[in-house]
């Protein structure tokens, strides 16, 4: 089974699909975190975010993995064999990666990847194009959204729990541009599919979200 959960950032994708697979026993992929990876591996490699000649250059040598922790079900992203599952959370990656996920190669090489990665079995993909492009034949899908003030807060509690430092209005103001940019965008833009649940998890705990779309898993299976 395939399960797509789309949305904006910050509007509790990852928590939620990262709590699913734990209580189905599902494969949780992270597709935000393969576009960030490949943001530090540009970084890394001193090449500009908006440099697509080289960035396209850098990708035949480029291998990224996700692997989940048994112990905590966390789904950790390695980049040429490094785990790097926090270094792609702070602000600067997140500036990078909107330019960096846009350029086609990238995309066409990570799409290619969570397919492969989703042969497994059952599976959970959090992203902006699972239901509309990765997808689009999934069993269910589910569009996430959010008030932005309270999609700001979250985001900030995560980064400062992995003691990253970012002021309110900072985290706002990337959420904004973020989803902006990846809503206009000509290639895979972040959009509801037309057969999407749509879930407000403004007033919905991590629990009663990860409950919702568990009951409606076990019902298709
Ligand atoms: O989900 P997360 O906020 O970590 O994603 C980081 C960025 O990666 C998004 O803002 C978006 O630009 C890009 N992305 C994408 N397609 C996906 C997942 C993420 O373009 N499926």
């Amino acid at each position: 089974m395939i399960v797509a959960i789309d949305g904006p950032a910050g509007s509790g994708k990852s928590t939620t699909a990262k709590l699913v697979g734990i209580k189905m026993g599902f494969l949780y992929i992270d597709t935000g975190a393969m576009y960030r990876a490949m943001a530090l591996k540009t970084k890394l490699n001193g090449v500009n975010f908006s440099d697509k000649e080289n960035i396209i250059r850098l990708l035949s040598d480029t291998v990224i993995e996700q692997v989940v922790d048994k112990n905590t079900g966390d789904t950790k992203t390695f980049l040429d064999g490094q785990d790097v599952s926090s270094v792609i959370r702070t602000p600067e990656i997140s500036l990078g990666v909107t330019a960096v996920c846009e350029i086609g190669e990238v995309r066409s090489k990570l799409v290619e990847l969570q397919r492969e990665m989703s042969k497994k079995g059952n599976v959970i993909l959090d992203g902006r194009d699972i239901g509309t492009v990765v997808f689009p034949d999934a069993d269910l899908k589910f569009f996430m959204i959010a008030d932005i003030n309270i999609r700001a807060e979250r985001r900030l509690k995560e980064l400062e729990e992995k003691g990253i430092e970012a002021s309110f209005s900072q985290v706002k103001e990337d959420i904004e541009r973020r989803d902006h940019r990846d809503s206009s965008r000509s290639n895979s833009p972040l959009k509801p599919a037309l057969d999407s649940i749509f879930i407000d998890t403004s007033k919905m705990s991590i629990e009663q979200q990860a409950d919702f779309i568990t009951e409606l898993i076990k019902k298709k299976l």
